[in-house]
């Protein structure tokens, strides 16, 4: 019998999953309701708390209300106020719902820390699936009836099953399918995230400030002294491959193409200088033919990354932990199994990766005339009643989750 006392055919099936943010716990937590032995394995020591708030809408919230999570995470709901944009001298272009610009459904959608998400996640699940921090795999060798895991710490296990979850820059999805440039698709632009201290008198709200091609966003999560700050621009070639690895480098990029900006982005450029959270990366998204080889799948970021552009990326994340677990459930093969997880998402996702269009001519604009023409869309959208949803949040009617195996 299974913890949810489902009659399997055969054995427990065993199933390491890499990574251990959003798609990994949710996974973890369907895989567990399907009967299944679960090891996450996560390379961080610990859960990464706290950080920069996700978006939970359409589809997505029907997973979190199945899992019976709905209510925690309304407590943690940031509810931010308003979004307000300025012009290049920081003058206000437009202050609105931040709904209003996302798509979103007020009173539904959902707007929590990523840490805390995946928090929430993981205590639904610590109890019934093992987890190991502060380590990783080193080497996966398919060549027997299951995997043999060799982990960075010096363990080695077998497993029926892995399943990367492992984000946009997977080691599981390199380790299978080589490597990430094939599939990442460059978008134009780059980015920093760093915190800073709430000088700015700001709370529960977030400003963006454009300039052609650039963007500065302080984001107040809540009523704290944090905020978290974002500097974005536009670059027809992404960077050097060394300069996202050199935070050094980062730095020295960021501070040239900001140099002689106005409002408060030399300010910000300062605290750039001396923040310990630096997070530097290009904007882009995953496109791949096929989510699985054999015994190995990929889940949420790893296997279809929709870049913040869209704002779906803990939402695509969760319906796919959804979906892979249901269809594992309802097939013993493996080969069906991930077969119908890659037929029945691949829509949904495709919809909502297009979604980047909307998001980079709103939020980023890169030439004179599209700032121009974006503000004078924003100075109509204040006089609009209301924001309606994306069709692409709520494309998928979620399945129920198979009981029989
Ligand atoms: C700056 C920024 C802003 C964003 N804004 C939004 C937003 O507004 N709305 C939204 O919905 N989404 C947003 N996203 C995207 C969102 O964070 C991701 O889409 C979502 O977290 C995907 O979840 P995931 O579990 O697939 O991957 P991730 O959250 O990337 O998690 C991957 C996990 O795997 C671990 N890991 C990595 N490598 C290994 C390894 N080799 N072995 C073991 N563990 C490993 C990592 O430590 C991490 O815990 C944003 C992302 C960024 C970077």
């Amino acid at each position: 019998m299974t913890p949810h006392g489902l009659q399997r055919n055969g054995p427990q099936r065993t199933v390491l999953v890499s990574g251990a943010s959003i798609a990994g716990p949710a996974l973890a937590y369907w895989l567990h309701r399907a009967g299944c032995a679960v090891t996450v394995v996560e390379k961080a020591g610990a859960l990464r708390g706290g950080g920069y708030p996700v978006d939970i809408r359409g589809t997505a919230l029907e997973v979190v209300r199945r899992m019976g999570i709905l209510p925690r995470l309304r407590d943690a709901h940031v509810d931010s106020r308003r979004l307000t944009f300025l012009d290049a001298d920081g003058g206000e272009v437009a202050s609105l719902p931040p709904g209003a610009v996302a798509g979103g459904v007020e009173g539904q959608d959902l707007e929590v820390r990523r840490g805390d998400l995946a928090e929430i996640l993981y205590a639904t699940v610590r109890d019934d699936v093992e987890f190991l921090f502060g380590d990783s795999i080193d080497t996966l060798d398919r060549s027997g009836h299951g995997i043999d895991v060799a982990f960075r710490s010096g363990r080695r296990r077998t497993f029926d099953l892995v399943i990367g979850a492992d984000g946009m820059h997977s080691a599981t999805r390199k380790a299978l399918f080589g490597p990430e440039e094939q599939f990442h698709r460059y978008l134009g632009y780059c980015f920093a995230v760093f915190t800073l201290p709430n000088t700015f008198g700001l709370s529960r709200e977030v400003v963006l400030w454009n300039a052609p091609g650039k963007a500065g966003a302080l984001y107040a999560v809540g009523d704290n002294d944090e905020l978290h700050a974002f500097l974005t621009f536009h670059r027809p070639q992404p960077p050097a491959r060394a300069a996202l690895r050199d935070p050094g480098v980062q730095r020295d990029l960021v501070a040239a193409v900001f140099a002689g900006a106005g409002w408060e982005i030399p300010r910000m450029v300062g605290a750039m200088r001396d923040a310990d959270d630096l997070f530097f990366d290009t904007v882009g998204q995953i496109r791949m033919p096929h989510w699985s080889s054999g015994r190995v799948a990929l889940v949420g970021d790893a296997a279809h990354a929709p870049s913040f552009l869209t704002g779906q990326g803990s939402s695509l994340a969760l319906v796919g932990a959804y979906m892979l677990a249901g269809a594992l459930a309802a097939n013993r093969d493996h080969t069906a199994a991930f077969a119908a997880y890659e037929r029945d998402l691949r829509a949904f996702v495709t919809m909502n990766q297009a979604l980047v269009d909307h998001g980079a001519a709103t939020l980023f604009p890169t030439t004179a005339r599209a700032l121009e023409q974006r503000d004078a869309m924003l100075r109509g959208l204040v006089t609009l009643p209301s924001a309606t949803a994306r069709p692409a949040h709520s494309a998928l009617t979620l399945p129920a989750f198979p009981t029989t195996p």
